[in-house]
């Protein structure tokens, strides 16, 4: 996978593992954002990707309380799934330090990673500012 390209080489794991100190994104000459694992920007094609620090704060764009989970979340209903815009990236985690009714757009979160209990997965989760 690796052909010593400066940015894009790493995987979803690694950059989710740097997610809680070291945040950061991939950047093309043009701006736009993505996530890794990326080799190429998924907008404009360009392979030139940078990693940029992801911003601290991010600003929930959707949210979805979840009341129905599946077995590897029973446990922690109900819960609030969000995509969170950080910059010009967006990111897809749960909710938590929040009740479901205290989440709306605009609401202002941090990113943090954690473990699933239940299945010891890793989790993105937000968390109040
Ligand atoms: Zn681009």
């Amino acid at each position: 996978m690796s052909d010593g390209a400066p940015g894009g080489d790493a995987g979803y794991d690694e950059w989710a593992d740097a997610l809680a100190e070291d945040g950061y994104y991939l950047s093309c000459p043009a701006g736009h954002g993505s996530l890794p694992p990326r080799r190429v920007c998924p907008e404009c094609g360009n392979d030139s990707l940078s990693e940029e620090p992801l911003p601290a704060a991010g600003e929930v764009v959707t949210f979805s309380a979840v009341h129905v989970a599946p077995p590897d979340f029973a446990e922690q209903t109900p819960y609030v799934t969000a995509v969170v815009e950080f910059g010009p990236v967006r990111l897809t985690g749960i909710v938590r330090g929040l009740d479901a009714d205290e989440v709306e757009i605009g609401t202002q979160v941090g990113v943090d990673v954690t473990r699933n209990e239940a299945t010891g997965n890793r989790l993105v989760v937000f968390r109040p500012r």
